[in-house]
This record gives C-alpha cells, structure tokens and sequence, in this order.
C-alpha cells in the first residue's frame, strides 16, 4: 500500500510507473473514459466505504491515469470496493468507477495480488457452488422460521467450467 512501490523519487517522479496501465484498463473496459477524469472528488464524497479505504477512488483513478499499478493493486480499495455503483451514478464526467474498480481487481489478481478472503471466497465457490457451506444448523433455523431448506448444490458442473476458464490458476486452488 505504500507509494514507494511506484515512485523512488519525487512527487509522482514515476520511474517504476507503468505508463501502458492506463491502456491495459481502457482496453480491458473498451471506452477512455478515465481519460476524462477531471478530479472533482465527487466519487469520494459518495463512497460509504471511503473511510476504509487507503487511497479514495478519486485517488485511485488519478493513479491508474499515471500508471501506479503496483500501489493500486496493493492498496485495499479495490478490494474493500462494495460495488455499489454511487460513484458511478454520480460522476459527473460519465466515469463507470465502481465497474473501474472490478477492472482493476481483474488486473490486480492477472498480475499475482489477491487478498486472502477472496482467494477463500474463491476455493469455496469451487468447492461448494457458493460462498459457504451449507450448514445443518441453518436449516434448523429456517425451519423454525418457516422458510423452505436450503438446497444442497452439485458443484460438478461449476467445478468443469472453472477448469476450462483457468481460474483455479489464478485463485491457487486448494486441494480438498
Ligand atoms: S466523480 Fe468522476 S470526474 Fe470526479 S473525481 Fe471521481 S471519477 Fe473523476
Ligand atoms: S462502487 Fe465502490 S468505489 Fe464506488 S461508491 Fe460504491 S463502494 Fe465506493
């Protein structure tokens, strides 16, 4: 999360920045869009999780434009980045940041960085079809509340697909 990941000397003096990063996201989202970034803070002032955040989004599309890829993908806002689309709906340069944010996810774990929760998210979703295992304890409850028991999911055709799109690779799968 430190900037010194990216800049060795001076103020964005960018001699270990990536200056293709910003391509690499255009291309990925398919518009220029971040080029139009004119740093109003507005992202910001909607985010509910700014507070947690290390870098704001406004930070963080100021960034990419400068090609600090090492620093995004180490910091926790795009990963603490509920994707809830404020930011997006209230740009007022037509700039999709929450779905920026994904993008930048994407690049983050295609280049190694991923937070441990979500490798662990990962390996449950290959393992169980969903994020959790189904637990007996919660159908009791359900039970007791009157709502329908919880389904037992066949993971074997999710667990083809995620062989075929390789992203065992990516998320070091665990072997059960
Ligand atoms: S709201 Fe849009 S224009 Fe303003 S800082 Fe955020 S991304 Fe840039
Ligand atoms: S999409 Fe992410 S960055 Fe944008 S406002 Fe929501 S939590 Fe914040």
């Amino acid at each position: 999360m430190s900037v010194e990941n990216d800049i060795k000397i001076g103020w964005y003096g960018l001699p270990s920045a990536d200056f293709h990063f910003v391509d690499e996201i255009i291309k990925m989202r398919g518009d220029k869009k971040i080029l139009d970034c004119i740093q109003c803070g507005v992202c910001s002032g909607s985010c509910p999780v700014n507070f947690a955040m290390d870098y704001s989004p406004m930070q963080i599309i100021r960034m990419a434009q400068l090609g600090m890829k090492k620093t995004i993908f180490s910091s926790n806002t795009i990963w603490i980045c509920a994707t809830c689309y404020c930011c997006s709906d209230r740009c007022p340069q037509g700039i999709d940041v929450g779905d920026t944010m994904t993008t930048l996810r994407n690049l983050a774990i295609k280049n190694g960085y991923i937070r441990t929760l979500f490798e662990t998210l990962g390996n449950m979703i290959i393992k169980f079809g969903r994020t959790w295992d189904k637990q007996e304890f919660i159908n009791e409850m359900r039970t007791d509340a009157g709502l329908n028991s919880i389904t037992t999911i066949n993971p074997v055709e999710l667990t083809k697909l995620i062989r075929q799109t390789n992203v065992e690779k990516l998320l070091k799968v665990k072997e059960a």
